[in-house]
């Protein structure tokens, strides 16, 4: 038998390689782009037409290349970017296999103009197909054009699988996009069929989110800023409330190469934690800096992919930085607890392993102040006087405040007084909060209640006179699942026959208006949810809504106080328990600026 085995041609070779990298037009705009990156430009233009199928072309202001690396920049493996096998495992550049412009000549029709900034004259090139057609010297500016035309005009089976010209623009825009954001420094450009799309001026990471995703995504992210001895995370995130509710702006980078990373994206979720649904899409643009030789970008010819050394630990910190941004942007640390003597935060912290429950210290001392007072007009009258001295007292603090133009001075001791019996207003050192009071009671006992699912039950109370609540037989299935943990919140709940309940007693701490409303809302979600992972959530949630307290309840001082504390321990106090805001945060500065508009 004749022998049958033969190298390939370098032709047939590359157009097999070319269909690793070269996908679509975006694959080759992803090549080129960060070829240009990697050859230090500060101004790239990007033109493609009908969504790169017949042109795409990118222009660099980079070192350029001399005349023999502009013919060898198209060799296989050919790159000026590693030397050594060790190079690999310490890779700065975007490039580095030596394959790119190998493939993409291999499937399309390339001109190449390059010049080194040395130079008087720059050198052009055409490739058709792997096929060296030309190379002349031409007049042309530092930096290096390259185009690419008609892809895979030689490659048909490939070029039929090209999506229409929508799809594929919008391919070429995302990859436009993540180098953008990779590279806010660097001046860029996208034109569209002679139309430009984008023009993006040097700029910093804020101002570019906005100028890639709207200008109005300035007010709506944070900042996140986190350095540890493994990796530093750095970005922005979007504030909950602007999820959206379609896949969107969703970026990790890894030493500013774009990466998926379903792994990361579930520490990001799990740091929003309960703000957002899992339907939700939150934006954001994290770049990890890790030390290039802690991670393996080799693993996809894409390099999509980066294997992490330290992974679990990665998970931890990004999770962490995006829970610390979060919390940052909310207004918790500008309080100052230790500055409060009557408030002791030991105690609240106190591990409950070790004696009393985070809930009993929390719910049962001081939520009990302001849910089981008397109720007497002498009481409440003394409580108005008081009031009205201290908001006297604090317009002359704020006036001074003013008058001084330095809030550095002001003690960082709280005051509080019930606004329209709906808001608290705290005064705190650089200025005041407006709490919603019922907002911020629901958050309360959300948080308590989930707490205390985990550690111990809540105290409950004898009712007078038993109530009985009719359910469907569905809603008493319903029950019986929940039951126990129902009764561990402080109610004594039992089923009495097929469709009836009785309820012998409460919760002491949490005083439920309507228990009957209470269990019929609990149940019937119940019914429209197949998901009985998430029954404590919606528990918590539903003691929240028929526990907390209303709007239009007058509170006191000393009620308002406990109020304040309690939300401020709570790990969201920012946000209720449907996301709405709880508080709104007002700096004396801003109103000293509005005052003088
Ligand atoms: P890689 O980027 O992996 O090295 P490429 O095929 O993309 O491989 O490029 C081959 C080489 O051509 C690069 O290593 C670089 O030296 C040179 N090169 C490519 N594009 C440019 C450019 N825009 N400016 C300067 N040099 C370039
Ligand atoms: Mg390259």
């Amino acid at each position: 038998m004749p022998d049958i085995i033969h190298l390939l041609s370098d032709d047939i070779a590359n157009k097999i390689a070319a269909g690793e990298v070269v996908v679509r037009p975006a694959a080759v705009v992803k090549e080129l782009l960060e070829n240009a990156i990697d050859a230090g430009a500060d101004d790239i233009q990007l033109i493609i037409k009908d969504g790169g199928k017949s042109l795409i072309q990118v222009v660099d202001n980079g070192k350029g290349m001399s005349v023999t690396d502009a013919r060898m920049a198209f060799e296989r493996h050919a790159t000026s970017k590693i030397n050594h096998i060790d190079d690999l495992f310490s890779i700065q550049t975007m490039g580095f296999r030596g394959e790119a412009l190998a493939s993409i000549a291999a499937v399309s029709k390339v001109e190449l103009k390059t010049k080194l900034h040395e130079h008087d004259l720059g050198t052009k090139i055409m490739i058709e197909g792997s096929d060296f057609i030309d190379q002349e010297a031409c007049q042309s500016g530092p930096g290096t054009s390259i185009s690419v035309k008609s892809l895979f005009y030689n490659v048909p089976a490939r070029r039929k699988f090209l999506k229409s010209e929508s799809v594929e623009t919008r391919h070429v825009i995302e990859e436009f996009t993540r180098i953008a954001l990779a590279w806010p420094g660097v001046k860029m450009s996208l034109f569209n069929n002679d139309k430009e799309t984008y023009r993006l001026p040097a700029e910093n990471l804020h101002r570019r989110i906005a100028h890639l995703f709207g200008k109005k995504q300035e007010e709506r992210i944070v900042k996140v800023e986190e350095e540890t001895d493994i990796v530093t995370v750095e970005g922005f995130i979007g504030k909950p409330e602007f999820a959206k509710k379609s896949k969107g702006e969703q970026y990790f980078f890894v030493n500013n190469r774009f990466i998926k990373s379903a792994y990361l994206n579930h520490a990001v979720y799990k740091a929003y934690d309960d703000f957002i649904e899992k339907s939700q899409y939150p934006l954001y643009v994290l770049k990890l800096t890790i030390d290039a030789e802690k991670i393996d970008v080799n693993v996809h010819p894409s390099k999509h992919e980066v294997k992490f050394e330290d992974e679990r630990n990665i998970y931890a910190i990004v999770s962490a930085s995006v829970r610390h941004a979060l919390s940052k942007f909310s207004i918790t640390p500008t309080l100052d607890f230790e500055a409060d003597p009557a408030f002791n935060r030991h105690e609240f912290f106190q591990n409950p392993a070790q004696g009393k429950t985070l809930i009993e210290n929390k719910v049962s001392k001081e939520q009990s102040t302001f849910l089981k007072r008397e109720a007497g007009s002498a009481h409440q009258n003394k409580n108005w006087e008081e009031l009205y001295t201290f908001s006297a007292q604090e317009e002359q603090k704020i006036e001074e405040t003013a008058q001084q133009k330095s809030t550095s001075s002001q003690p960082a001791g709280q005051s509080f007084v019930q606004v329209n019996l709906r808001y608290i207003l705290v005064q705190e050192e650089n200025g005041f909060l407006l709490i919603d009071q019922r907002r911020a009671h629901q958050r309360i006992i959300y948080e308590s209640i989930l707490q205390s699912l985990q550690a111990k039950g809540f105290p409950s109370q004898k009712l007078l006179f038993p109530e009985t609540i009719e359910v469907t037989a569905q809603q008493m299935e319903n029950f019986n699942e929940l039951k126990d943990q129902i009764n561990q919140l402080g109610f004594e709940l039992e089923e009495f026959g097929a469709t009836t309940i009785i309820a012998h007693a409460s919760p002491s701490e949490i005083q439920i208006s309507n228990i009957q409303e209470f269990l019929e809302s609990l149940l019937t979600e119940l019914e429209h949810s197949d998901d009985y992972s998430k029954s404590h959530e919606m528990l918590a949630r539903h003691l929240a809504l028929y526990g907390a307290i209303r709007h239009g309840q007058k509170l006191n001082m000393e009620e308002m106080q406990a109020m304040f504390r309690q939300l401020m321990l709570c790990s969201q106090p920012n946000y209720g328990i449907r996301k709405d805001k709880t508080m709104l945060q007002y700096k004396f500065e801003d109103l000293q600026k509005a005052f003088h508009l």
